[in-house]
């Protein structure tokens, strides 16, 4: 037997339901935003991911899927979104067009990261980019689209963080001074840390090892050495949150796993999933698209990690189906039963029979299993009358109906 690449998940039905369920809510949500779908290829060249996310970052450090092909080129399944989008933006030349440069994507990710309970080798994101906008406000929308979003999924006790880490001008001279802060304390940091106090001393801030956080609590902060221009940016950012009324928590230690961020970065974290875990994250990349080689052109976005958003989904999410399962009895209620399947699947109704089952008792049975809200029995009977029993599972209440008045009660209740 062949089983499933370690660190592979199936997705089976019904499960598969939460997962269009959460694809149909965020496309919706996206486009009420001004928001377009972009598809970039699963595998793209190794530099692309290195050159975008920085040669420090951890993610490219250990955990990148690459691979050499038979063309003896290396190869990288993508880690995250949004190098391929900003690739796609500078070879289709997009921010020639009139259209807006905004965004979105939904698909599977890659990590060659130890698999572990709830992490995958391959793992699914919902995304979102904007490009060409500097303003504040737009951080502001971004961040309200994401709350909005949760919202329409009922998803709740979800905490917001935000903070700025600079631009090119404020960042350099701070990461001097935390570099000789972190120095001072650089045996007591575990060994990752160590190395990150000359490569990268603002990702301490990410270990998760309570003595780097306890040591990194006094460590100098970010958010104390903002060039003006940052600072305006964060204050903005925080009235236009405060305008829309959502709460947020200003977090100096927030530093985001990438290399390529400027000025904001925030997450989502949910109460339910401990302090490690963020639903999601984001930020601004005001030089990204200037590092591989393209205009210069400001952009943000964020990437929500699927499988986490569907742990987080509330219960009513699997009530029953709205499915009419068909049971018949006898040849001719057979073919009565086909031509009423067609019939009501050209209407949009969602209807299922199975053949197998002779008997009318199993087939009742089945409706069951499968999580029917209706059933429909064709016997001698309701052939002679053209007449059907609508059995409502959920209430317990029988209707007879002909065809049309069939169609009318479950789009009705649909
Ligand atoms: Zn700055
Ligand atoms: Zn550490």
């Amino acid at each position: 037997m062949i089983s499933s690449i370690k660190g592979t998940k199936d997705i089976l039905p019904p499960e598969v339901k939460k997962w269009q369920l959460i694809e149909k809510i965020a496309r919706e949500t996206f486009e009420l935003y001004g928001y377009k779908e972009i598809r970039t290829p699963i595998f793209e060249a190794t530099e692309l991911f290195e050159k975008g996310t920085g040669e420090t970052s951890e993610i490219v450090i250990k955990e990148m899927y690459t691979f050499i092909d038979k063309g003896g080129r290396s190869i990288t399944l993508r880690p995250e979104g949004t190098p391929g989008v900003v690739r796609a933006l500078i070879e289709h030349r997009l921010y020639l067009k009139s259209t807006p440069l905004r965004f979105y994507y939904i698909g599977p990710m890659f990590r060659y990261d130890k698999p572990q309970k709830g992490r995958y080798r391959q793992f699914h994101q919902i995304g979102l980019e904007v490009f060409g906008e500097e303003d504040p406000a737009i951080d502001a929308e971004v961040i309200e689209i994401v709350d909005f979003l949760l919202k329409r999924l009922g998803i709740s006790q979800i905490e917001i963080l935000i903070n700025s880490i600079g631009c090119k001008k404020c960042r350099p001279p701070y990461l001097e001074i935390l570099k000789v802060e972190a120095e001072k304390h650089k045996k007591e940091l575990c060994p990752d840390c160590q190395r990150k106090v000359y490569t990268n001393p603002l990702r301490i801030f990410d270990c998760k090892k309570e003595k780097c956080i306890n040591l990194a609590d006094n460590f100098p902060k970010i958010i104390d050495y903002l060039c003006n221009e940052c600072k305006e940016h964060f204050s903005k950012l925080k009235n236009y949150l405060n305008l829309y009324g959502i709460e947020y928590r200003v977090e100096p230690k927030l530093a985001r796993g990438l290399d390529y961020y400027t000025k904001t970065v925030f997450e989502f974290i949910s109460k339910k999933l401990g302090a490690q875990d963020a639903v999601l994250g984001g930020g601004r990349y005001d030089d990204l698209v200037k590092i591989f080689d393209g205009p210069s052109l400001p952009g943000i976005g964020f990437a929500i990690g699927a499988e986490r958003l569907i742990s987080l989904l509330p219960e009513e999410f699997e009530e029953k189906e709205d499915l009419l399962y068909i049971a018949y009895l006898g040849d001719e209620a057979k073919k009565e039963t086909l031509s009423i399947l067609r019939f009501l699947r050209k209407k949009n109704i969602k209807c299922i029979a199975e053949f197998k089952d002779k008997n009318l008792k199993n087939q009742l049975s089945r409706a069951n299993k499968l999580n029917a809200k209706w059933v429909l029995i064709i016997g001698e009977d309701e052939l002679r009358e053209k007449k059907y029993k609508l059995k409502d599972m959920e209430k317990g209440i029988q209707k007879e109906l002909n065809k049309e008045e069939l169609v009318e009660e479950l789009t009705k209740k649909l």
